[in-house]
């Protein structure tokens, strides 16, 4: 959608409400489509005594085969969307600032731009995740590793001795 800001800027002390829906159901991560349901992005755009500021939250469910378990799972994220707009730049350290060219805002494109900015690295079920056994391959988080411990024989030596010592 595109968002006309010829009113934000040129009136001070106005308002625009944001509630608008980003469809990126057909975007490919990583070979696969992580947004399976269209984005909800609720905030506003306001111009406070000329300052023109976009605050907005965007709300998202996330896709994913875990890094570690590689269970599958829908993750609920909430992110930011937070610019200020300016339709010309003046020298400014311009990292801060989005500008704005014929005054008009394309809010799915800067939605995309902010989701991806902002996914974290990897993609886990949860932090304390402990993956798949390498060996029997077992799911960490539900199971048993099946695998037989190899014992180290100065480990067998040393617990003789201190079995010995119990008795
Ligand atoms: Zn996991
Ligand atoms: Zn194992």
């Amino acid at each position: 959608m595109i968002i006309e800001l010829k009113n934000l800027f040129n009136d001070r002390d106005v308002t625009l409400k944001l509630d608008h829906t980003v469809d990126l159901t057909d975007y490919e991560l990583g070979g696969t489509k992580p947004f399976t349901t269209p984005v909800k992005l609720i905030g506003c755009i306001k111009n406070t005594a000329g300052v023109v500021e976009l605050n907005a939250d965007m709300f998202i469910s996330f896709d994913f085969d875990c890094d570690r378990c590689a269970e599958h799972f829908v993750k609920e994220l909430i992110i930011p969307m937070e610019h200020t707009l300016v339709n010309e730049l003046n020298n400014e350290d311009n990292d801060e600032l989005l500008l704005v060219e014929d005054m008009t805002l394309d809010i799915d494109e800067l939605a995309l731009s902010d989701i991806l900015l902002n996914l974290p690295m990897k993609f886990l079920c949860s932090d304390s995740c402990k993956g798949v056994c390498a060996g029997c391959g077992k799911n960490l988080n539900k199971e048993n590793c099946i695998c037989k411990k190899e014992i180290d024989p100065r480990f067998e030596a040393l617990r003789a001795l201190l079995d010995d010592s119990n008795s």
